[in-house]
C-alpha cells in the first residue's frame, strides 16, 4: 500500500510552475481535495493513527511521492524537493511508531541529475530503502519508455535506490498487455544487473564471464542456456542459420572475428599439426555457392540461406527443411560432437 501523506496545501503554489502539474494518481486526488476542503492533507495530519493502525497489523508500508516530477523540465524543482524533505520526517515519525516505511522516488530526471536525487533520498530518509520508477532520462520516446527508463534505473540503482519499478512500452499511452509487461520486465532485470555488477556485489558477474566464455568457444548450446531469455536468443540465432556452425549469420564465416581467434589460440598453441609461424593456416572456408549466399543476406529467403550457408548441411546433403541431427535443440552437447565427428548427422 502507498499513502501519498507528504503532498502538503503548502506545497501546492509551488505545483503552479511545473509543465506538467501532479502526475501521480494519489497526489492529485489529495491535491483536489486540500483545496475543495480548504485542508491539510488528512493521513498528515492523521499520521500517528495511521501508524498505529499499521502497526497493529504488522503491515510495512510505503510513502508515496505525491508530487514526483512528471518531466524533465519538473525535475527537482521546488515542489518535489519540499515533499521529499516531508517524506524524510513521516519516515522518522512512522519509525518512532515501530513502523516499517519505504519511500518512493521520482519517475522522470535528466540523466545528470539522478545521482544527486539518490544521494539527497539516502540522506533525508536515514537509510531507509527507497525505490524508483525508472526514472526516464527523456521525454520523446513514447512507445520505448521501458529503454528510457531503465536507463535512469540503471545509474539510480548504482547510486543507492534499493528497488526498481518496472515501466512498460505502454507508459503514458495505455493499458500494458503480457508481451509489454515481458518487455517492461526484461528491460529492469537487465537495469538491476548492470548496477549489481558495477556495485561489484559478490558472485554478481559470474553468469556473465560463463556466457562469455561459451561465446568464445561458440558453444550455441551453452549460449542459449546462459541467456535470460533462452527462447529468444535461440529463435534470433534460429533465424538464419539454425545449425551448429562456428559462425554465425551476423558476419558469416569469413569474418567471424570469434571463430579466427579460436584458429589464432590454437595456432599459436603449436597444437596444430601445420603450426608454422610464416604461414598461418587458412582454414576451410565456404563454398562458392554458400559465400554468395552470404554476400546476399537480406535479399534471399531464409529456405536458400538455409540451404547455401551451412558447411554441414552441404557436406552431408541434410534435407532442406530440416535441422540437422546434432543441432542442439535434437540432441546434447556430448552426443551432438560424436555425431560431428562421424559425420552422420542427417
Ligand atoms: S559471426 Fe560475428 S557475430 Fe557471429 S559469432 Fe562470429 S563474430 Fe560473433
Amino acid at each position: 500500500m502507498t499513502v501519498h501523506a507528504g503532498v502538503l496545501r503548502e506545497h501546492l503554489p509551488f505545483v503552479e510552475k511545473r509543465l506538467i502539474g501532479i502526475v501521480s494518481r494519489g497526489g492529485s486526488l489529495l491535491a483536489k481535495w486540500m483545496i475543495h476542503h480548504g485542508q491539510q492533507n488528512p493521513l498528515y495530519s492523521h499520521w500517528e493513527e495511521l501508524c498505529s493502525v499499521l502497526r497493529r497489523w504488522d503491515v510495512t508500508f510505503s510513502i508515496g511521492d505525491g508530487l514526483r516530477p512528471g518531466g524533465l523540465a519538473d525535475a527537482s524543482d521546488e515542489a518535489q524537493l519540499r515533499e521529499l524533505a516531508t517524506l524524510g520526517e513521516l519516515c522518522e515519525r512512522a519509525w518512532r511508531c515501530g513502523v516499517q516505511v519505504m519511500i518512493e522516488g521520482p519517475g522522470h530526471v535528466p540523466f545528470d541529475q539522478v545521482e544527486y536525487n539518490m544521494k539527497l533520498e539516502r540522506r533525508l530518509y536515514n537509510g531507509a530503502p527507497f525505490y524508483v520508477l525508472g526514472p526516464l532520462v527523456t521525454d520523446i520516446f513514447p512507445g520505448y519508455d521501458h529503454i528510457t527508463s531503465s536507463i535512469g534505473a540503471t545509474a539510480a540503482a548504482y547510486h543507492g535506490a534499493s528497488m526498481l519499478c518496472y515501466v512498460t512500452p505502454k507508459e503514458h499511452l495505455g493499458l500494458p498487455k503480457r508481451e509489454d509487461v515481458k518487455q517492461g520486465c526484461i528491460a529492469y532485470k537487465i537495469a538491476a544487473h548492470a548496477a549489481d555488477v558495477a556495485l561489484g556485489i559478490p558472485g554478481a558477474r559470474d553468469r556473465d564471464d560463463e556466457l562469455t566464455k561459451a561465446r568464445a568457444a561458440l558453444n550455441w548450446e551453452k549460449h542459449f542456456e546462459l541467456s535470460f531469455d533462452p527462447d529468444t536468443a535461440r529463435a534470433f540465432h534460429d533465424e538464419d542459420l539454425d545449425v551448429d556452425t562456428d559462425f554465425c549469420a551476423m558476419c558469416g564465416h569469413d569474418w567471424c572475428s570469434v571463430r579466427i581467434s579460436k584458429e589464432i589460440t590454437t595456432f599459436l598453441s603449436g597444437k596444430d599439426e601445420a603450426y608454422e609461424w610464416e604461414k598461418p593456416q587458412v582454414s576451410a572456408a565456404l563454398s562458392e555457392d554458400q559465400r554468395e549466399i552470404l554476400e546476399k543476406r537480406g535479399v534471399l529467403s531464409t529456405e536458400e540461406i538455409h540451404r547455401l550457408a551451412s558447411k554441414t548441411r552441404a557436406q552431408v546433403g541434410v534435407e532442406r527443411g530440416r535441422k540437422a541431427s546434432c543441432h542442439s535443440d535434437l540432441t546434447d552437447p556430448t552426443h551432438a560432437r560424436q555425431l560431428q565427428s562421424t559425420g552422420d548427422v542427417r
